[in-house]
């Protein structure tokens, strides 16, 4: 009985809250901001219905922390989400509620703090390209966009120390032609042949080169931790709320006209730490569960239902990759890019005491690792990283392996791209997955993308229409070549 209460004292509470915030209690400026999302909603209905799941034993009693509901519910709260949550927050702080659930709050698995932080404008997809210009501006101007009032301004600890392709003869042709659309963009990279090569890198075996090409404004590396820190403090200033919760299903409610039924995305069904189930009404879910954001996609039927729009799954999955960190006091040094080897192995300079990040990709499907848990394979260090790196930097040949750790990228397994904006069917469900190891140096622009989808209704500042989960219905790839 006296849970009852408590139950029917925080449902009106809560609805009086609401009440308030219905389009009639908004200023001028809040309305003009809420055609997509905020709708009003009666709160007699919504606490009937609220009523009937209780008295069914569908929900159980919300505890405070858990919201009823909210506008938009953001799943995963990493980079991608908390830059979703920001760019809505921003744009009307008072206009909606935005909610981000995320079930590891110390991000142990998170793919955004396991990330090697790099940041380029190479790409072979004009759209990529413009997202990570948009993040490099960001980051140009970051004090303004997340300071906190009495906090220390954030800083993402960005090193403009550049890319660097290395390519073989038969890549050459190929490598130009990106490199003249990166630069017709605006972009500032250069294309070097091994002469100019062996003057600005003297430590690169050239054997094997044909040509380079090297960035030289807004590229480098940055601490993706710091990033996330950021923007999530910045969040919880502008009133977005993180749950410490696990999202483990929808519920789906029956609309439409006779013979025109379908199903909605109603409410989504949360796990607390203690294992309790709740239920969060929303207007809007964006899926931004990074490697996990096929599961999700599949407890809303995507993929697994055999309705029309809903038969092709979400191709996204998790894909182990390797990070090794030697020791090389001798090694290329301070002015060293990122650099990508014709193999495909990477290394990068990791702070100022002679410590380089490396890894690569498997060469094949075949040598994709186990995804089951976050072991490292050293043998992948032995048999494939270290040969190669040393190789093309004779130096690293008397480095240290100190450490290493293991991370999962969000793998699209169609086309190693983006996949952004609205279901065809759960139109109330929104992705941004599937970045496949390019997902960090995205997060800012795509979050301020889906922002403007919702609030707009289109794309303003960068057209990622082409992005659309629409390409696999249509059987439409949009291949990024520079995948690393
Ligand atoms: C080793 C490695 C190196 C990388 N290097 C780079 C790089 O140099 N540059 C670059 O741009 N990108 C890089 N990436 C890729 C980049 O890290 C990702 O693309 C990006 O971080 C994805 O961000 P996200 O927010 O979507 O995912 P995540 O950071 O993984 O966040 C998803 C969150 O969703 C939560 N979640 C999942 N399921 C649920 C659920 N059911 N309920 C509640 N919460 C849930 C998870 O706990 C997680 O915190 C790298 C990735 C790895 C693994």
């Amino acid at each position: 009985m006296l849970r009852t209460s408590y139950h029917l004292f925080r449902c009106f509470n809560k609805r009086g809250l609401l009440w308030k915030q219905s389009p009639r209690y908004l200023t001028e400026d809040e309305k003009r901001d809420l055609p997509a999302i905020g709708r009003y909603r009666s709160p007699w209905k919504m606490f009937k219905k609220e009523m009937k799941d209780y008295v069914e034993g569908n929900i159980t009693p919300v505890e405070p922390e858990i919201p009823l509901e909210t506008d938009a519910l953001i799943i995963g709260g990493g980079a991608i989400g908390s830059s979703v949550a920001f760019w809505l927050k921003q744009r009307n702080p008072k206009g909606f509620t935005v909610t981000v659930i995320e079930r590891d709050p110390g991000y142990t698995q998170a793919s955004s703090m396991l990330a090697v932080g790099g940041i380029r404008h190479q790409f072979s997809v004009p759209e990529n390209v413009q997202m990570s210009m948009f993040t490099s501006e960001f980051f140009r101007n970051i004090k303004e966009y997340l300071s906190v009032l009495d906090s220390d301004p954030p800083d993402v600890q960005f090193n403009h120390q550049g890319y660097l392709f290395l390519v073989p003869e038969e890549r050459a042709e190929y490598l130009a032609k990106s490199v003249e659309m990166q630069n017709n963009l605006g972009a500032k990279i250069r294309l070097m042949n091994p002469e100019k090569l062996a003057q600005k890198f003297p430590w690169l075996n050239l054997d094997g080169i044909a040509l380079a090409s090297y960035g030289m404004e807004g590229e480098g590396w940055f601490d993706p931790w710091l990033l996330v820190r950021a923007l999530k403090a910045k969040n919880i200033s502008l009133g977005v709320q993180y749950v410490k919760a696990e999202v483990v299903d929808f519920d789906m409610k029956e609309m439409g006209l006779p013979g025109k039924k379908e199903w909605v995305l109603n409410s989504t069904v949360l796990k607390s730490p203690e294992g309790k189930l709740f239920k969060c009404r929303m207007s809007y879910v964006v899926n931004c569960a990074g490697p996990w954001a096929g599961q999700i996609a599949q407890m809303a039927g995507i993929g697994i239902r055999k309705e029309e729009g809903l038969s092709i799954p979400l191709p996204v999955e998790p894909r182990k990759r390797f990070v090794y960190v030697v020791h090389c006091p001798d090694g290329p040094g301070i002015e060293a890019p990122l650099t990508i080897d014709t193999t495909g192995v990477y290394f990068r300079r990791e702070g100022l005491g002679g410590y380089y990040l490396c890894g690569a990709s498997p060469s094949s499907e075949e040598e994709e690792p186990d995804t089951s848990n976050l072991d490292v394979d050293f043998s992948f260090y032995e048999n494939h990283v270290w040969p190669a790196l040393s190789y093309r930097v004779p130096k690293f040949e008397v480095s240290k392996l100190k450490s290493a750790w293991a991370g999962f990228y969000d793998y699209n397994t169609v086309d190693q791209n983006l996949i952004i904006g609205h279901h065809p069917y759960h139109t109330n469900m929104l992705f941004a997955n599937g970045l496949s190891g390019h997902g960090i140096q995205h997060a800012i622009p795509i979050g301020r993308a889906l922002m403007e989808l919702l609030i707009d209704g289109e794309y303003k500042t960068i057209d990622l229409s082409r992005f659309e989960f629409q390409r696999f219905i249509d059987n439409e790839p949009i291949q990024e070549m520079a995948i690393v």
